[in-house]
């Protein structure tokens, strides 16, 4: 299976891979992030020398002088409580934290080559969202003695031998036919050949001339200490990107991860190939294994002394019922367990639980459907810590920050999503399958991990003054930011936020 299964639906993956861009000046940091998201992009060869590249990125406060090219040019400026992307003669920047600064530099990172695909062309006009190859067999059964059901006595055999599931569908068209239909797994290496050999075309000719597009990401300075816990709900593509900017602004300051405390959970069974091009934790080693202890493993290779639990699990209706905010500090129930990567199953008890919630300074959303949000928002409620949830799905990203006792998932979306158990995820087998690419999940992720650090942070209210809801669109390489005092409700509400947001749970 291709790595770059879920980002050929969003680039032509050949002109992306082709792509000749150099970087300009010394700033190891914004190299090195640089490097790393065009590896997962699968440009194959960055940095391009300066003088055969196509696009130059310049790096921070490096001096450089142009007369013709601007528009293939593009400066990547540290800002002191940021990152942008600006032009080339625009050197005024700060320095940042130690602490925000590698999340800082991965989000500019991202920004830089995402306008370089936006201004390239490489972006295509339609999301493909899947492709597959579609087996259908006709069946007249008029000869056929026994009931339609017991077609089951067939199998359909693969290329490679093996059974594959199908439907058993009638055909309208009153020949009294029926169809058997199934589609080909992409694990499979006939079928991935051909797929890959496939293209929808677009006939239309791109635009050449792309507006230059100036963005800014900016959230306040923080230089204080930090500690406590804090829980991460989903470990893939946001979820990786939030621990790793997290843990390793930690390590950047100085810290061993000596009172931090992580708990990360998640359900998924299985890292898969096309996860390794955005899901910055994992690696080949870790294909077939599940997320939440590979997760694990590495952020407390990253910070040593920081002690990380793991559950491979949902936090569901159960999870929230199990929080009665009693914090138990029996021996047994607080131990901290040890992380053994040979154990298949590790689920954690409903008192580990509760204890984890009621002591975490914040949740940390990245998961794949807004039921499981809207649960997460109700025991941010419950045990009056912050939401910091984000989704991020093919061009698109969204960030909300939920400061109890102000706002709620339902209030700021509606009830409707209480009910909506629909899994939007690049995994193989969900409901609605997208497409997806570093440079959206490594944003989203990255600022994630930046509020997470703001919420271990020990200057009082620093993610009070967030902004508590930003959007990005990578078409138009744009963050826009949400003003508190607009019209949209941020804190309408009669009851209480977790009674009226678990009544909405509890209507099914
Ligand atoms: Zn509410």
């Amino acid at each position: 299976m291709s790595r770059f299964l879920r980002q050929e639906g969003l680039v032509y993956q050949n002109k992306v891979e082709a792509l000749k861009i150099a970087i300009i000046g010394e700033n190891q940091n914004l190299k090195n992030a640089l490097q790393q998201i065009s590896e997962q992009l699968g440009i194959s060869k960055f940095p391009y020398p300066e003088n055969e590249a196509d696009y130059k990125i310049i790096l921070d406060k490096a001096e450089y002088f142009s007369e013709s090219e601007e528009n293939n040019c593009l400066r990547l400026l540290f800002l002191h409580d940021g990152v942008k992307l600006t032009d080339i003669y625009d050197t005024k920047g700060g320095s940042p934290s130690l602490i925000q600064l590698p999340a800082f530099a991965m989000i500019g990172a991202s920004l830089a080559l995402q306008e370089v695909i936006r201004r390239s062309n490489c972006i295509r006009r339609v999301n493909i969202v899947n492709k597959q190859i579609k087996i259908e067999y006709r069946i007249d059964t008029s000869g056929y003695e026994g009931n339609h059901s017991e077609l089951r006595e067939f199998q359909m055999a693969g290329p490679d031998g093996s059974f594959i599931p199908f439907k058993i569908m009638p055909l309208e068209d009153d020949s009294g036919h029926i169809k058997l239909v199934s589609s080909l797994d992409l694990s499979n290496q006939d079928v991935n050949e051909i797929l890959e050999s496939t293209e929808l075309l677009d006939m239309v000719q791109p635009q050449q001339e792309i507006q230059t597009s100036v963005v800014e990401f900016r959230v306040p300075r923080q230089t204080g200490m930090v500690s406590g816990s804090a829980a991460i709900v989903g470990s893939g593509g946001l979820g990786s990107w939030a621990l790793y900017a997290a843990s390793k602004g930690l390590q950047n300051a100085g810290c061993s991860g000596a009172g931090i405390e992580l708990a990360i959970f998640d359900p998924d069974m299985n890292v898969e190939p096309h996860n390794l091009n955005r899901q910055i934790l994992f690696n080949q080693k870790d294909l077939g294994n599940p997320k939440a202890p590979a997760a694990a493993k590495k952020i407390k290779e990253i910070l040593p002394y920081s002690d990380i639990l793991f559950g491979i699990q949902n936090i569901g209706m159960a999870e929230l019922d199990s929080i009665d905010l009693k914090v138990h500090n029996g021996e047994e129930e607080s131990k901290i367990e040890e992380i053994d990567l040979g154990v298949e199953l590790s689920i954690l008890s409903p008192q580990t639980i509760n204890d984890v919630f009621s002591r975490s300074k914040a949740i940390v959303s990245c998961v794949d459907n807004l039921r499981t949000r809207v649960i997460l928002s109700a025991i941010s409620s419950k045990v009056n810590i912050p939401l910091i949830n984000a989704g991020a799905a093919g061009w698109s990203g969204q960030l909300d920050i939920i400061i109890p006792p102000k706002g709620c998932m339902i209030c700021r979306y509606g009830e409707g999503i209480a009910r909506n158990k629909k899994i939007v995820s690049c995994q193989e087998d969900n409901e609605i399958p997208v497409s997806s690419i570093v440079t959206s999940t490594s944003i989203f992720g990255a600022i994630q991990g930046l509020a997470l650090l703001a919420s271990l942070s020990n200057e009082s209210d620093l993610l009070q003054s967030w902004p508590k809801q930003l959007f990005w669109g990578g078409r138009s390489n744009n963050i826009s930011v949400v003003p508190e005092d607009s019209s949209f409700p941020f804190s309408t509400c009669d009851t209480t936020h977790e009674e009226h947001q678990i009544s909405a749970l509890q209507t099914v």
